[in-house]
């Protein structure tokens, strides 16, 4: 028997197979595009492995209360076609004898960075991906931490350089963090690509004061012990330590932390968190059975 790991992705969705030892025996990227495309694609995949259980983090919101109706699907997403899909009952049905164990995408990566990346030996973590959007997942004492819902960090309000007069990406709020901060924005401000800016263009600064001051909200309100950020935006090697300084500007030393380079990382697992944390789910979920 095996378990398997699903990132789903707006863009793409990771699936890998592993065996009970978390020893991966197969990967494979599959497009998001219809529902019942990718989902075909999906249990095409993962047919010839009998699995255990399945962990999936998943583009969202998404419904994880289990006394809800809407377990296990896609809330308000903006990816066309996705909305209100029942993901996990798409799945149950497909595998009734595998456990699904279903959350963020962000919460797997932090939960994969707390295991085996960044927070190793920690007991709690928050992860936060800056790329197409922003968003943080959030491990506290060894566990997911959701409640009505699950944080949505990406979407909390900044409050505004006295220079920064752009409108924001947002479709809901146009000027919460994502909208003012996600890799979007630095085309909407700039009218060029994040991967082609160069390192000394200004709009770097703002960058880094709204992910800065997206940390210091963080660390006041939840204090967990490391904070990781990941995501196709900070492949800008310069734009960690801009972050860090933005951090200890605005935080004014009020609230004491570890050192900024231990307290605040890149992710040790690039592009592998949630995967990671995917499959780490499903394998604990076996070994409480
Ligand atoms: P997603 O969030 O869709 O999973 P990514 O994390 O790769 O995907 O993020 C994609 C975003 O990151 C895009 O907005 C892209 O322009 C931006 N991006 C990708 N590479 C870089 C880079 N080297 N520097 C700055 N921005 C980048
Ligand atoms: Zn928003």
């Amino acid at each position: 028997m095996y378990i398997g790991g699903i990132e789903a992705g707006g863009t793409k969705m990771i699936c890998a197979v592993a065996d009970e030892a978390m020893m991966v025996v197969d990967q494979i990227s599959i497009p998001t595009t219809t529902p019942t495309e990718t989902l075909t694609a999906i249990f095409d995949f993962f047919a010839p492995y009998p699995m255990k259980a399945v962990g999936v983090g998943s583009f969202g919101p998404i419904g994880i209360d289990p006394q809800q109706a809407n377990y296990g699907h896609i809330l308000a997403t903006p990816k066309a076609g996705w909305q209100q899909i029942d993901l996990v009952g798409a799945l149950s049905s497909q595998w009734p004898d595998t456990a699904i164990i279903w959350t963020t995408d962000v919460n797997a990566a932090a939960y994969g960075e707390l295991r085996l990346g960044a927070a190793q030996g920690k007991n709690s973590c928050v992860y936060m991906t800056v790329g197409t959007g922003i968003g943080a997942g959030v491990v506290r004492e060894g566990a997911l931490f959701q409640g009505i819902g699950h944080p949505e960090i990406g979407h909390t309000f900044v409050k505004r350089h006295p220079e920064d007069h752009y409108q924001g990406t947002c479709p809901y709020h146009h000027d919460c963090l994502e909208g003012l901060a996600a890799g979007p924005s630095l085309e909407g401000r700039t009218g060029i690509k994040g991967q082609d800016l160069p390192a000394d263009h200004a709009v770097w600064d703002l960058q880094a004061f709204y992910i800065g001051q997206a940390l210091v909200n963080i660390t006041l309100t939840l204090a967990p012990e490391k904070i990781i950020i990941g995501g196709g935006v900070m492949n800008q090697p310069h734009l960690l330590t801009k972050i860090k300084d933005a951090f200890v500007q605005q935080m004014a030393g009020y609230m004491e932390t570890p050192p900024v380079d231990d307290y605040i990382a890149a992710w040790a697992l690039p592009n592998q968190s949630g995967i990671t944390g995917c499959l780490l789910l499903a394998q604990e979920k076996v070994g409480q059975k």
